[in-house]
């Protein structure tokens, strides 16, 4: 959003600019039509920085801003989410884990790996039960038998849940299981699901889409809060990148700028981020040091046999190291 400030009359604004600069804030000059500076349009590359202190820089007559476009977003700055009794993800939160297989294949392996999970010390246990794929002969999840395997094993170990909805007409089913209902990055401006799925007044991860700017997906957070969403946790999952070596290009700046200057909750998938398994370790350890507030990756007892992303699965021997270096 760009912020301008009014000069005073008797203002210098050469050195105006050099103290906005000594702040880190950058500018650019406005002129009137006898040639004169007078206002400065910051640059969005700048510092954060409050209204008040930029009123009291010596020169500066006015600050003037468009309101911001998410409000109920802006609300929520510094606030952890409260995903269940044992659980909030979020500013001043030890890092959660998530972490199950991509697909709720069987009943079987959502068991075999929530224990896996829970051994641990993993927070959420995730699966589809409705997969998004890419072809339309791919294997798209077992359905909705898959929400009860999913619910029953995370009860069984004590773990929250989250599981992707990814239809209106299923938002109340699986409003009903999850503690945290996941919009994957396909669906991030799918308008009429962030309705339905807000409307369940459920808690939402909110996946960023492969090629969404932060400002697109600030405002999908807002449509889901607007609709009555109950809170968001961003996902940053990676974005369209130039070089197929990483399934994805992991975007750690945004990571930084939505946890320490907007101090939003935000987590990150290291393994949609990638796409293989063997940089799931040193990206979740690269994404805490951004300030994710947590992980969310992908697992199965035998990754060879996964039925969808088998190359970025963790085996499940490996999710004990994941937050190593976080524990108290
Ligand atoms: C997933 O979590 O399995 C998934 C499909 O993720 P994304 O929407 O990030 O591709
Ligand atoms: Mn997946």
């Amino acid at each position: 959003m760009a912020t301008v400030v009014t000069l005073t009359s008797d203002a210098d604004a050469r050195l105006v600019t050099q103290h906005l600069q000594s702040l880190g804030v950058w500018s650019s000059a406005l002129k009137n039509n006898a040639g004169s500076v007078t206002a400065l349009t910051l640059s969005a590359h700048s510092a954060s920085i409050s209204f008040d202190a930029l009123k009291r820089i010596p020169g500066i007559a006015e600050v003037l801003a468009a309101p911001s476009g998410h409000p109920r977003l802006d609300e929520r700055r510094g606030k952890a989410v409260q995903i269940n009794d044992t659980t909030k993800i979020g500013p001043g939160q030890p890092p959660t884990l998530m972490a199950g297989p991509c697909s709720a294949e069987s009943a079987e392996l959502v068991d075999a790996v929530a224990a896996e999970v829970a051994a641990a010390g993993g927070h959420l246990l995730r699966g589809g039960a409705f997969k998004p794929r890419t072809s339309p002969y791919a294997f798209a999840g077992a359905g909705q038998k898959a929400l009860t395997w999913l619910r029953d094993a995370a009860d069984r170990y004590g773990l929250g849940l989250v599981t992707e909805c990814m239809s209106e007409a299923d938002a109340g089913r699986v409003s009903e299981v999850a503690d945290l209902i996941q919009i994957g990055s396909r669906n991030m401006q799918n308008f009429s699901l962030l309705r339905a799925i807000g409307a369940t007044g459920a808690a939402v991860m909110l996946k960023r889409g492969r090629s969404a700017t932060l400002s697109e997906w600030r405002l999908a957070a807002e449509h889901l809060l607007a609709a009555g969403a109950r809170d968001v946790v961003f996902c940053e999952r990676g974005i369209q990148g130039v070089d197929g070596e990483t399934r994805n290009t992991l975007d750690l700046g945004a990571v930084a700028l939505l946890s320490h200057i907007d101090q939003l909750p935000i987590v990150v998938d290291p393994s949609h981020g990638a796409g293989r398994r063997d940089l799931v370790q040193a990206l979740s350890r690269a994404a805490l040091a951004a300030g994710a507030h947590g992980v969310l990756v992908e697992t199965h007892i035998s990754p060879g046999e996964a039925r969808s992303d088998g190359p970025q699965a963790l085996p499940v021997n490996e999710l004990y190291t994941l937050l190593r270096d976080h524990r108290n």
